[in-house]
């Protein structure tokens, strides 16, 4: 498919004139450059499977330029800025959000395919997290304690910002994640190359053109697009890259893992997720049934987080499936830019038929489908897929196993809270999870056992930075706000001074 002029009704002015660029550059030291092979790859518009705009495809050589660029950021007059300095900027990014948010979301929705009422929706956590990053500026500190060593010796630590930071981000929201990433590097006084993903990486580039407009010194924050497998791998691999934050599915961070070796990297590691959101019998079902529906439903099923494995218990579970089923089909599925749409299609057609497979895989095992499982016919070529309810699901089966990344909800039942706990945690996963009840024993008791870096009671998917999260087995490591967050970002000194 070849990219197409196309008409492009109810966009802002200003995200009009940025898709009629149509091509779009590495930022490297504040400016917009060609992959230096000068390849592109083209983007696509999920809603309608229309090409969107090329991208350049970045790899290893462009990569290096922009660690450079980063290493020279960093030993610059950026290393001078005090952390007021930088709360400052932090300040003015949040004024920034403000102002052109409408544009910036609707750059999200139309290249990731998310509706636009949702990403408006998102402003209010954007701007959290860049007070809570701007809050962490002010907060980075040593300590200095007693020592038993002969003589007068005084001993402190020191913390100061890492180096180059290579932050990798993943399709499934980038306009949001990315703060993750942005905020520290601005907190601490790091430099960075963000490589986002080659699905979706216009509103990682339009946002940190708008930061290099309020005054982030050329070369702090660099855009590397391209392949994983190019782009990537060769940051994830690079020298002089001195961590890595990295969020995206737990076979890729395997490899992140391994080429971190190359120079001992430190890495924060958000990975998948197979998380299961239990509903016992005494919980309130008019909040259960859509908490737990929208916990998989959420962005098309396209959340690490995603309650996918809905562990129901067996008194209610015909109930609580013919409600979740009438409830997902209220859902309105639609194109992106459409104010009406709930729920906007999967990122890609290769996405699509991921999904799909997994819905055949369940109905091959035995699952049984109670609502979706095929593509609307109203609405093109867009990746479309309506929310999908199966029963009858046992946690062996690939559906209940598997992360699929689409909105497909598993309906498991289960007796006691022990053997939810059991199920819960049969999984090599630990992201999150829910739980459902009127008894706050059982609530503490089941949110105490599954093992997971985060967990919800009558609620789910909430997440504040001050609170943050953070992954268990094979979900990642290091955590995703608290003060813990930083650690990423700093180096520890150890100074002992004899007096
Ligand atoms: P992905 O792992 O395919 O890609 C993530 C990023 O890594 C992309 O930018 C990609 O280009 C890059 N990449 C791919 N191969 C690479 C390599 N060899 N070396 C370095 N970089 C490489 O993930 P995705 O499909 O973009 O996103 C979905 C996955 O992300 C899901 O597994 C989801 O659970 C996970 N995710 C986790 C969290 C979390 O906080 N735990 C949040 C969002 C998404």
């Amino acid at each position: 498919m070849t990219t197409q002029p196309q008409a492009l009704p109810s966009l802002s002015l200003a995200a009009e004139a940025f898709f009629a660029r149509r091509e779009f550059g590495l930022i490297i030291d504040g400016q917009s450059v060609p992959a230096a092979s000068g390849e592109t790859l083209e983007t696509f518009n999920p809603s309608t499977g229309e090409g969107l705009a090329r991208i350049a495809a970045g790899d290893a050589a462009d990569v290096d330029r922009a660690v450079r660029a980063a290493r020279a950021a960093f030993n610059g007059p950026w290393a001078k800025w005090s952390p007021y300095d930088r709360q400052a900027l932090l300040f003015r990014a949040h004024a920034l959000i403000d102002q052109r948010f409408d544009e910036l979301a609707e750059i999200e929705a139309m290249d990731m395919g998310a509706p636009i009422s949702k990403v408006l929706a998102t402003k209010a956590s954007m701007q959290r997290s860049i007070g809570f990053f701007a809050s962490q500026a002010l907060s980075i500190r040593g300590e200095t304690a007693p020592n038993g060593l002969p003589g007068e010796v005084t001993t402190m630590t020191v913390r100061g910002p890492a180096g180059v930071i290579g932050g990798i981000i993943p399709w499934n929201g980038p306009l949001g994640s990315q703060w993750w990433i942005i905020g520290a590097v601005l907190a601490t006084g790091c430099t960075a190359v963000l490589k986002p993903s080659e699905e979706a990486s216009l509103s990682v580039l339009r946002m940190v053109e708008l930061l290099n407009e309020i005054g982030v010194p050329p070369g702090v924050l660099n855009v590397v697009t391209g392949k994983g497998s190019k782009a990537g791998e060769a940051l994830a691999a690079h020298p002089d890259v001195n961590r890595i934050a990295f969020t995206g599915s737990t076979e890729t961070g395997r490899k992140i893992i391994r080429a971190s070796t190359v120079n001992i990297k430190k890495l924060q590691l958000e990975l998948g997720g197979k998380s299961p959101d239990i509903i016992f019998a005494d919980a309130d079902l008019d909040k259960a049934v859509v908490g737990a529906a929208n916990g998989v439903f959420n962005n098309s099923g396209q959340i690490c987080f995603a309650g996918t494995r809905v562990l129901v218990q067996r008194s209610i579970v015909e109930q609580f499936s013919e409600r979740v089923a009438a409830y997902a089909k209220t859902l309105r599925l639609g194109r992106s830019l459409d104010r009406q749409s709930q729920l906007g299609p999967l990122i890609s057609s290769s996405q699509l038929d991921v999904v799909k497979g997994y819905i055949d895989a369940g109905k091959r095992e035995g699952a049984d489908l109670v609502c979706g499982g095929d593509r609307p016919d109203d609405l093109g070529e867009g990746y479309f897929l309506r929310p999908t309810v199966f029963t009858n699901v046992n946690n062996e089966m690939k559906i209940a196993r598997e992360e699929i990344f689409g909105p497909v909800m598993s309906i498991i039942p289960f007796d006691s809270a022990d053997e939810a706990i059991a199920i819960g945690n049969a999984t090599e996963y630990g992201l999150g999870g829910g739980v459902w009840t009127r008894d706050v024993s059982t609530a503490l008791r089941v949110a105490n056992g599954i093992q997971s870096g985060v967990m919800w009671v009558n609620c789910y998917g909430l997440i504040d930075p001050v609170v943050g999260f953070t992954g268990a087995k094979t979900s990642g490591y290091g955590a995703k706000g608290t003060s813990a967050h930083l650690d990423t970002y700093l180096q520890t000194k150890s100074i002992y001074i004899q007096v």
